[in-house]
């Protein structure tokens, strides 16, 4: 590569790089001290607020009463108080609107003075507690006319206020849900808090069924494990299709891959450590229990995983990790990829959803313990997801359905579009006797021997792993590995939710009044095995011999978010969502409006990439490189050597090709409208495209090819 290219000019400066990492101190600053420093938790609010006051804003949080007013009032007076002390100057309301991103607005604390002069702080607490932001910019899915644009924003007290420092401040942030003037939520938060209670309701009947006395609110639990890549921002920015789609477009397979696997669990980088530790300590002064973290399978893919949470509080914390990722690779020179699909030919990026319920009084209501097949609550709680999620595989399906997620579901990579459950061996075995008649053993975990005297030996997990899995049983949670890097875990979590709600319903209703419970346990236990257990499946997800089965199985296979978002509006979903006041029948279709037109935005902006890089970039090239070689080709005829004729025939037909590409392409465009025209159509002409492009990056000279490739981006920093 000459010195001249800009790409060299790239790699050099990112080899020239200085080392300052030095801004994180867990030794002077200890993790006691920055956990939560940054949060108006519940210990500042006990410490700030008057005893009954906060007596009420605990009942909201754990047992989910609603804030009287003249509590919120006085609850909004001390969250300012706070904030000012700690040099807060303005606040903002935060809240998750349908894009599945987090929006806020900022207002400062100070008005002028009465006599013009300095300002002060005269602000209602009051004010803290509700918003009015312009709704009319976001996307409803029809359920907002422009006009007609008045939203409200609402604390949710149980997700704690938090101050954020930039360089040159610090503001307030106040988690909220956001509703319009007529009562519809335009967010993902406000149908997330419904389905909690939806949940708590059932969950509180089957609990009861089992003589508890004291039972307190039972909510669901989630522990999101996120996947991304850090590549350096120099080539972030040389990457068009990067900077404005969040994948690459184009880019030829590198020499060398993933084929060692010897990224996976390997030597984490300097440079990425730097960026861990502060991301961790960023993410422990807002309170965000950030715990593992590690290189994952793809070169330059890594993960982070925070301990689980209440669902709600794990889904605006999420929203906050994906933030606080983005910033601080910034502020190490690195660009931090969320897509789903980055690069092609190399792993995706997903965020598994480790997803449980339960509560103060019983605790985990999906710990089997020792002996499941005793154990006749926890088989109803795990019957009736097995239930659930037979009944509404396509609903959560449609729940991780996006255009950067349909690279990974549906595209051989973890895990197929299938939805099925696994659930290792010692459940799966208790099932199946349960159908047979009657569960009376559960198999035991027994050691491991690992054979070397000085080892010693490991007791066994009661189920193995299985990595192809969509919906894998985890020991004492269940794990949806189907949700996209990139997406708000807010509507997986609320359909999970909302679905188990269900289930736990309908098991109510049948055991609620059995004479003998044990005896009508086992009776629909069976019944819900006999009806529902094709979704139980331990073997490999990505075979082909899977694909037919499921299909016999009669198990949707819904490859694209085409094929899978009118499962949002089918009647019977309508009616779930109904019945337990989670979404309403307009909410609902507006939602898919919404999903619908973000995937066409999405592929719209694509298809521009593809032809502007394409045409602007790669044509020019490709094109003067196949005639500087026809003319070189005919100085050389003089000495009567035909050479450069073999390169030049395949680059000038590759260039004819392209223009052919392109032209298909800019035609399959122009004449889509339906999302099945981008899906079947648009998409598969912009992957011509790149077929040919990716052949020309393999013949151009390496100084003339104008984008980063697979080889500088995923292996230099
Ligand atoms: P893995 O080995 O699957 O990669 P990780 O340690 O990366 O596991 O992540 C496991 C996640 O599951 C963590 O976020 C953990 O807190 C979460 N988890 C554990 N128990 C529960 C539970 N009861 N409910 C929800 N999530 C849980
Ligand atoms: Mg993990």
């Amino acid at each position: 590569m000459s010195n001249s290219s800009p790409r060299a000019s790239a790699v050099a400066a990112i080899a020239a790089r200085k080392t300052e990492y030095a801004s994180v101190n867990f030794v002077e600053e200890t993790p006691e001290t920055v956990f939560g420093s940054n949060t108006f938790s519940l210990a500042v609010m006990k410490a700030m607020l008057k005893p009954e006051t906060f007596a009420a804003v605990e009942s909201t949080i754990h047992e989910g009463e609603r804030l009287p007013l003249g509590v919120a009032d006085d609850v909004a007076e001390a969250m300012k108080n706070w904030a000012v002390s700690r040099g807060a100057t303005h606040y903002a309301h935060v809240f998750y609107p349908l894009t599945g991103a987090t929006a806020e607005k900022h207002d400062s604390f100070y008005d002028p003075s009465e006599d013009g002069g300095a300002a002060i702080s005269k602000f209602r607490g009051k004010t803290l507690i509700q918003g009015e932001p312009d709704a009319s910019s976001f996307p409803s899915g029809g359920l907002r006319a422009t006009h007609s644009a008045r939203g409200y924003t609402a604390w949710d007290a149980t997700s704690p206020a938090y101050i954020v420092e930039s360089a040159n401040g610090i503001t307030l942030c106040i988690p909220t849900s956001f509703v319009s003037w007529t009562g519809e939520a335009l967010d993902t938060k406000t149908p997330l808090l419904k389905s909690r209670q939806a949940l708590d309701k059932q969950a509180q009947r089957i609990l009861k069924l089992f003589g508890h006395k004291e039972i307190a609110q039972v909510h669901a639990t989630a522990g999101p494990e996120q996947e991304y890549f850090l590549i350096d921002k120099i080539f972030f920015y040389a990457r068009p299709d990067l900077l404005s789609a969040g994948r690459t477009l184009f880019g030829a397979p590198p020499p060398k891959g993933q084929e060692f696997e010897d990224h996976y669990f390997g030597l984490i980088p300097d440079r990425v450590m730097a960026f861990m530790f502060e991301v961790d300590r960023e993410l422990f002064k807002l309170g965000i229990p950030a715990k593992t973290r590690h290189n994952e399978v793809a070169p330059g893919q890594f993960e982070i995983a925070p301990l689980f949470e209440s669902a709600n509080l794990a889904a605006d914390h999420q929203q906050t990790t994906m933030a606080v990722l983005k910033k601080t690779a910034d502020k190490h020179g690195l660009a931090c990829l969320l897509h789903e699909k980055p690069f092609a030919g190399v792993n995706g990026s997903g965020k598994h959803v480790n997803w449980s319920l339960g509560n103060s009084t019983q605790g985990n209501l999906l710990d089997p313990g020792e002996t499941p097949h005793e154990n006749a609550q926890f088989l109803v709680f795990a019957g009736a997801v097995l239930r659930a999620v037979h009944k509404f595989s396509a609903l959560l399906r449609a729940s991780v359905a996006t255009a950067g997620n349909d690279h990974r579901l549906g595209a051989n990579e973890a895990p197929p579009a299938i939805v099925s459950i696994y659930l290792g061996d010692q459940l799966a075995d208790v099932f199946e006797q349960i159908r047979a008649g009657g569960a009376t053993t559960s198999k035991q975990r027994g050691t491991l021997k690992i054979g070397v005297d000085i080892l010693p030996e490991l007791p066994k997990d009661a189920g193995d792993r299985n990595r192809t899995s969509s919906f894998a049983f985890n020991g004492n949670r269940f794990e949806f590995r189907a949700v996209g890097a990139n997406q708000s875990v807010a509507a997986p979590i609320t359909v999970l939710n909302t679905i188990l709600a269900e289930s736990l319903d309908y098991l109510a209703g049948r055991l609620e009044g059995a004479t003998d419970l044990n005896r009508a346990i086992q009776e629909v236990l069976k019944e819900i095995v006999d009806k529902h257990g094709q979704i139980i499946f331990g073997g490999d997800g990505y075979s082909e011999a899977w694909h037919a089965e499921a299909a016999d199985r009669g198990l949707p296979n819904l490859k694209t978010t085409a094929d899978a978002l009118p499962a949002l509006i089918t009647p019977e979903v309508v009616d779930l969502f109904e019945k337990y006041g989670v979404l309403t029948e307009a909410e609902l279709k507006g939602r898919y409006l919404v999903q619908c037109d973000q995937y066409v935005k999405h592929l719209n902006v694509e298809a521009k990439l593809v032809e502007e890089i394409a045409q602007t970039k790669i044509f020019p090239v490709a094109a003067a490189y196949a005639s500087s070689l026809a003319e070189g080709e005919s100085r050389l005829n003089v000495v009567g050597v035909a050479s450069g004729r073999v390169t030049l025939e395949k680059v000038a037909s590759l260039v004819a090709q392209l223009e052919g590409d392109l032209s298909a392409l800019y035609e399959a465009h122009k004449a889509a409208m339906e999302v099945e025209d981008w899906t079947f159509k648009v998409l598969p002409a912009m992957a011509k495209v790149r077929v040919t492009v990716d052949e020309l990056e393999g013949l151009l000279p390496d100084d003339l090819w104008p984008l980063p490739t697979y080889q500088e981006m995923l292996f230099i920093k």
